[in-house]
């Protein structure tokens, strides 16, 4: 029989972005913890490069966050970011906010929210890290971890009766779940990977392209991203196939890269003074969907995080469903208590699952947005409409990224739904409207009035 709740450590593997969250949640409810990472404690100087990478923080990861009570310590790391700038070709930019006047997402430094989380974790009592301990095997039914110490290389054994799975996209915790009977999993990766870069800062630390925005430069079948840092830098992020014509496998040279940026990025490229070096250094990083069922083991196992449900990252969502999923599994506890953790573990891949798959959809549909329709006049027209429909009707119309990134308590399976419908209605609509004027033309605002009200 379990020990009793109170004194048992609740064991969680991996102290990445989700377990540090979720291992907040759980000391908060009175639990000892042992969190246990396969890596050094970054923390410690000299373990990291210095390159910073950043990702875009929402509501649903606010949020996660508000719920320990941590968010003026990320706010303080982070950039608010109102609206997309796309980039052309030819060093043009048109604009398209991300939702309502003052509504943002944060471009945040990992590293930093990294080691936020993992000093607030360290505060609390009943708390331990050990850093540097990698799952190796996973004894399911005798509920007994084997790590390996990896410095020293000794292997040991660690009996549990409850283990939260946060290892990441290539769990340990899972894979030894995918082993059992009826375990489902599909791995999926996107036919392009991508490379980070570094777009300079300016003269003391200034921004050389708009701070408070996030910048997309749209191409068609590949695109570049850039998300702000504190220090007046950008992280860009090159999406692009492995293979073909225009590829990671095509640009061989410091020379073919050089020309390739000079031709589809000129604006940029003499801010990139590290290009050539950083396009050859740096990995080329691969793309993969990942869906698992279940994610609980007896009442003993829960994955949580990207070991549960890896997703692309063009909605910046990972994440932030990681840190949703620290919310949910929080709200469980509070409403069915800790008596019975396996109809709490249950309930939560109920519940979770329809929407972290229908996150992987809208991850995937929004990779074609970013790389190719932010790119065409007719469809920044739409987004337009849109907004004036939202504006006019905004109990019925809500823009399909709002849904996702600014109103957590619309679940994603919800938010997808409801996005598709959209997507058919302006499909209809958009035939009649050539220029953002025609919105006010009677027959349209009757067409409008009509659809909405089916
Ligand atoms: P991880 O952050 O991967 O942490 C897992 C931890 O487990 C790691 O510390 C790892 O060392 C440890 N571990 C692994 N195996 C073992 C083992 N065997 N033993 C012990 N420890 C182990 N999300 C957003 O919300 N917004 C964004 O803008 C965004 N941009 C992204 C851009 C890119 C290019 C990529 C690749 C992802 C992006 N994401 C974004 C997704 C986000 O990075 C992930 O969803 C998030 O990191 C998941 O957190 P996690 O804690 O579940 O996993």
């Amino acid at each position: 029989a379990a020990a009793p709740a109170a004194t048992e450590p609740l064991v969680i593997m991996g102290a990445g972005l989700v377990g540090t969250l979720l291992a907040l949640y759980l000391t908060r409810r009175g639990h000892p913890v042992h969190l246990y990472e396969r890596l050094p404690d970054p923390r410690k100087a000299g373990l990291r490069e210095a390159r910073s990478i950043n990702l875009a923080l929402s509501d649903r990861g606010w949020r996660g966050l508000a719920g320990v009570g941590v968010t003026d310590d990320i706010r303080k790391v982070g950039i608010p970011m109102y609206r997309r700038v796309m980039h052309d070709q030819r060093g043009q930019l048109t604009y398209q906010p991300y939702g309502q006047e003052g509504q943002a997402i944060f471009s945040v430094s990992r590293d930093s929210l990294n080691r936020t989380l993992l000093d607030l974790v360290e505060a609390k009592p009943d708390m331990e890290i050990t850093f540097g301990q990698k799952l190796t095997q996973l004894d399911l039914p005798a509920r007994r971890l084997h790590l390996r110490d990896v410095a020293s290389g000794r292997e040991y054994d660690v009996p549990y009766q409850r283990l939260f799975g946060v290892d990441g996209a290539w769990s340990a915790v899972r894979g030894a779940m995918q082993r059992l009977d009826r375990a489902d999993y599909s791995q999926q990766y996107l036919e392009y990977g991508y490379k980070e870069l570094t777009i300079a800062a300016g003269p003391n630390g200034t921004w050389q392209l708009e701070k408070n925005a996030l910048h997309i430069w749209p191409r068609g079948n590949y695109l570049m991203i850039a998300l702000p840092n504190l220090d007046g830098s950008f992280n860009a992020t090159l999406f692009f196939p492995y293979e073909g014509s225009l590829s990671f496998d095509s640009l061989r040279t410091p020379e073919e890269v050089e020309k390739f940026f000079g031709d589809v990025f000129p604006d940029v490229v003499p801010l990139m003074p590290e290009l050539d070096t950083e396009f050859f250094n740096h990995p080329t990083g691969s793309l993969v969907t990942i869906r698992c069922w279940p994610w609980s083991y007896q009442d003993s196992v829960l994955l949580l995080g990207d070991a549960a449900h890896a997703i692309v990252p063009f909605y910046g969502q990972g994440m932030n469903a990681g840190f949703e999923d620290c919310t949910v599994l929080d709200r469980l506890l509070d409403d069915l208590g800790e008596g019975d953790w396996g109809r709490v573990m249950d309930e939560f891949e109920r519940l979770r699952k329809p929407n972290t798959d229908a996150m992987a959809e809208l991850a995937l549909y929004n990779f074609v947005e970013m790389r190719d329709r932010v790119a065409d006049p007719r469809f920044l027209l739409q987004k337009r409409i849109e907004a004036k429909i939202a504006a006019q009707y905004p109990a019925k119309w809500l823009p399909l990224y709002s849904r996702v990134t600014f109103s957590p308590d619309t679940p994603y399976a919800e938010a997808w739904a409801a996005g598709q419908k959209q997507d058919a209605i302006m499909a209809r609509l958009m035939p009649h409207i050539q220029v953002e004027e025609d919105f006010e033309k009677p027959e349209v605002q009757e067409m409008v009035k009509s659809i909405l009200t089916e």
